[in-house]
């Protein structure tokens, strides 16, 4: 399946809707399916959306080019 997400535009910063940050200082980009953090606990209605930049970094860093 090809990856896709949804991308928003704001000034030079691309942000993704399908995927959010939580507070932990590695791993902190999750898909917005997982709807509670289980190490820092925050949940993704309280989070910011992802970084694409950070998204597919992250995905490189894990060898993993499907959906997280
Ligand atoms: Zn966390």
């Amino acid at each position: 399946m090809k990856f896709q997400i949804a991308v928003e535009n704001i000034g030079k910063i691309q942000l993704t809707s399908d995927y959010w940050d939580c507070e932990c200082i590695e791993n902190y980009i999750h898909s917005k399916h997982i709807d509670k953090c289980l190490r820092c606990g925050y949940r993704p209605d309280e989070q910011p959306d992802s970084h694409v930049v950070e998204l597919v970094k992250y995905r490189q860093s894990i060898g993993f080019d499907g959906w997280l």
